[in-house]
């Protein structure tokens, strides 16, 4: 099932100029949990009813937005989904972010409807009901998992979903994105020489230390066996270094030994890649040569690539 055979057609539009207080006179009108802000057919932004609760709470402190237009308050750079999205790709993205509504664009990049959540999961859950057969429920629901069941963390298909949507969104909003491949120093020794478990129990503790010393913005995903993927939206390759390092750091402070590494602790080594333009499997790829780079020159660094 695609996205386009499940949305909603715009009901309800406004443009970025237009007062907020028509806006919000129309979720009352007509019930609806949002509008869609788009200019020329284009989409612009999304106003939800978290978006009026925070102006609502901005207001009890200053009451000074009487002429607010939608542009102030809307979510700009509104999360778009091609009509042919599938369903499982537009649910894991909709999932990992937290949102509970989706903007759908053509293939020329214009706003043409909404898909809420609850769209998509009564959607699946129907797709499910249909399979007679138990085993194929219980596959169907394995794969709704994003999750990779060791690391907790984001699994190589919810990367790829999300590799997709933030490139198709930087070369929409011209804004670049960064990917950070890190990958564990001598793991192959810590396995041989502390065994396979804590091998284990060492790759939960890192990912629990990524997730730590990441920025909020950003996602960590299991890219394949010690190696996590750290993706950073709208971030150049400078800051892409600086958030690197801090992980980096981190995991070299939590000082867990290793006594075959020459370091004596646990350590990663980082290959960064940023761009705007360019495919996410072209960025990867620039990513896994600084990564390749930074083992040759010694590991436990961060190396960016040249381009
Ligand atoms: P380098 O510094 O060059 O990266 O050396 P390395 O030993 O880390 O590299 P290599 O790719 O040779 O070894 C990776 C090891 O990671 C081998 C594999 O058994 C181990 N590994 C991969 N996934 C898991 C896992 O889920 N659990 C455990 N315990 N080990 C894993
Ligand atoms: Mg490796
Ligand atoms: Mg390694």
């Amino acid at each position: 099932m695609i996205i386009g055979e499940l949305m909603t057609e715009i009901v309800a539009g406004v443009s970025p100029a237009d007062r907020l207080a028509d806006a919000v006179a129309i979720m009352c009108e007509k019930k609806c949990s949002c509008v869609l802000v788009s200019e020329s057919g284009f989409p612009k932004g999304i106003i939800t009813e978290r978006d009026i609760v925070r102006i609502f709470s901005d207001t009890l402190v200053s009451q000074k937005i009487s002429n607010a237009t939608v542009a102030q308050v809307m979510s700009k750079d509104p999360v778009c989904v091609q009509q042919t999205t599938s369903l499982y790709d537009a649910l894991v993205l909709a999932r990992s972010r937290k949102l509970r509504h989706l903007l759908v664009i053509n293939e020329h990049e214009q706003l043409v409807g909404l898909v809420t959540q609850t769209d998509m999961v009564d959607a699946y859950v129907h797709l499910i009901e249909r399979q007679s057969q138990l085993e194929t429920e219980n596959h169907e629901l394995h794969l709704l998992s994003n999750e990779d069941a060791l690391m907790k963390i984001g699994n190589r298909r919810a990367m790829e979903v999300e590799l997709n949507f933030t490139e198709a969104s930087a070369r929409r909003y011209k804004k670049g994105y960064a990917v950070a491949l890190m990958d564990v120093d001598f793991f192959k020794k810590y396995n041989d020489y502390y065994g396979h478990q804590r091998g284990d129990n060492a790759l939960r503790a890192l990912a629990d230390v990524i997730k730590e010393s990441m920025r909020v913005s950003d996602r960590a995903y299991r890219y394949g066996g010690e190696e996590i993927l750290l993706l950073m939206p709208e971030t150049n390759a400078e800051d892409a270094i600086v958030a690197s390092e801090r992980v980096r750091a981190a995991v070299e402070a939590m000082a867990l030994p290793h006594s075959e590494s020459p370091f004596k602790c646990l350590t990663i080594s980082v290959g960064v890649a940023a761009s705007c333009d360019q495919s996410w499997q072209q960025l990867l790829e620039l990513a896994d040569q600084a990564l390749y780079d930074a083992k040759n020159s010694g590991r436990n660094k961060v190396v960016v690539s040249p381009q």
